[in-house]
C-alpha cells in the first residue's frame, strides 16, 4: 500500500501541476491560497455545477471579497443573492459563520477549528483546511468517492462503503500538499475518471488502478440496487351529470394532502374494483388502467364510469373546464383515460 500510496500521489501532483482546471476560486501557481474564497466556493459547490458557480462566485466575491464584508450584511440581501444556489440554510450558515471568522479577526486554520464555525460540516472543513492551509485533511466529495472505488476496486455498494473509501482516501493522502492533492484528484474526477466512459487512455494513475485492471472500471462505485417498490391498487371513478363531473379534495395530510381529485378509495395490495364508488348507479370498469409511480410505492388505477344524481358531495366540476382544476398528474392521466373510454 505505501509504494501505491506513494506512486499514485506523486502522479497525481505531477499531472495536477499541468492540467489543473483554472476555476475563478482557486489561487494562481504560485499565490497564497484565499480561505474566504475557497470556503464560499465549496459550499456554493455542494448542490450547483461548476458552470454555474463560475458566473455566481464572482458576483458574490465583487460584493462581499471578505469574511468581513459578508458579516455587514443583512440576511435578507444573502438570502437574495443566494437564490438559484438551493438550500438557503447554507446562506444562512455562511453568513453566521462569516460574521464568527470576522468576530475572531480571521480564520482559523486547522480541520477541527473550522469544524467549530457554525454551520462548516466535515467535508468543507477538511476542503478549507486543506486547500487553503495546506493541512493534511482528507476530503472526499463525490468525484474523490468515485476515483478512489476504481484505484481500489471497492466491492462493497455505496453508501455502506463510505468508511471503506474515506479510510482508502485517508491512506492516499499525502503529507506534504494535501491541498493540491485533493484538488487534483477532484480534477481528475471531473475530467478523466469521469462517471461514465472513463479516460483512462490519458490517466496519470492508471497504472496502479485495480477497476482498470479488471476491465470495466465504470462499473464502480458499485451502487446498492433500488428495493423494488410495492405495487398498490385503487380505482379512479368518474361520476358525470349536465356536463360536469364529481371532483373530491383529498385528506389535508399525506400523499397529494388537499389537492383536488378524482374520488378514489384507499389504495390497497389487491385491486377494489366497485367497492368505494360515490354514490351514482350504472358503474362499469373500463378495461384500461392508468400507472403511477409514486417514491414509495408503484400504483395501478382502475377507472371505473358511472352516472350521478348532481346532488352526492363533492365539486361538480364542467368537464369543459377540467384542465383548470389542477388536477395531480395521476389524476390528471386518469381523468383524460376516463375521458377518451366512457
Ligand atoms: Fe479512473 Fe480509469 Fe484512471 Fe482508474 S484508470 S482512476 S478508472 S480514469
Amino acid at each position: 500500500m505505501d509504494a501505491k500510496r506513494l506512486s499514485v500521489a506523486s502522479a497525481l501532483l505531477t499531472w495536477y501541476d499541468a492540467h489543473r482546471r483554472d476555476l475563478p476560486w482557486r489561487a494562481k501557481p504560485g499565490e497564497t491560497p484565499d480561505p474566504y474564497r475557497v470556503w464560499v466556493s465549496e459550499v456554493m459547490l455542494q448542490q450547483t455545477t461548476v458552470a454555474t458557480v463560475r458566473s455566481r462566485f464572482t458576483a458574490w466575491t465583487t460584493r462581499w471579497p471578505t469574511a468581513k464584508a459578508l458579516a455587514t450584511a443583512t440576511e435578507a440581501d444573502v438570502m437574495a443573492a443566494w437564490a438559484g444556489l438551493g438550500y438557503y440554510a447554507r446562506a444562512r450558515n455562511l453568513h453566521a459563520a462569516a460574521k464568527a471568522v470576522a468576530a475572531l479577526g480571521g480564520f482559523p486554520r486547522t480541520e477541527a477549528e473550522l469544524r467549530a464555525l457554525p454551520g462548516l460540516g466535515a467535508y468543507t472543513a477538511a476542503a478549507v483546511a486543506a486547500i487553503a492551509f495546506g493541512e493534511r485533511a482528507v476530503v472526499v466529495d463525490a468525484n474523490v468517492e468515485r476515483v478512489v472505488s476504481r484505484l481500489f476496486a471497492i466491492a462493497a455498494p455505496l453508501p455502506g462503503s463510505r468508511p471503506a473509501i474515506r479510510a482508502a482516501a485517508d491512506e492516499l493522502t499525502p503529507t506534504e500538499r494535501a491541498g493540491d492533492f485533493a484538488q487534483g484528484m477532484m480534477d481528475l474526477g471531473a475530467t478523466i475518471c469521469t462517471p461514465r466512459r472513463p479516460r483512462c487512455l490519458l490517466c496519470p494513475v492508471r497504472a496502479w488502478c485495480d477497476a482498470f485492471a479488471t476491465g470495466e472500471p465504470d462499473r464502480f462505485p458499485v451502487k446498492q440496487p433500488k428495493p423494488d417498490r410495492p405495487q398498490r391498487h385503487g380505482t379512479a371513478f368518474w361520476l358525470e351529470h349536465g356536463g360536469r363531473v364529481l371532483l373530491h379534495h383529498r385528506p389535508p395530510r399525506g400523499l397529494l394532502g388537499g389537492m383536488r381529485a378524482l374520488p378514489t378509495g384507499p389504495w390497497t395490495d389487491e385491486p377494489p374494483g366497485l367497492a368505494d364508488a360515490p354514490g351514482g348507479t350504472g358503474w362499469r370498469l373500463l378495461p384500461a388502467t392508468v400507472e403511477h409511480g409514486f417514491t414509495h410505492f408503484r400504483l395501478q388505477l382502475a377507472l371505473a364510469v358511472g352516472e350521478g344524481s348532481g346532488h352526492e358531495p363533492g365539486e361538480w366540476w364542467p368537464i369543459a373546464e377540467l384542465d383548470g382544476a389542477g388536477l395531480p398528474t395521476v389524476f390528471r392521466r386518469a381523468a383524460e383515460a376516463l375521458r377518451s373510454g366512457r
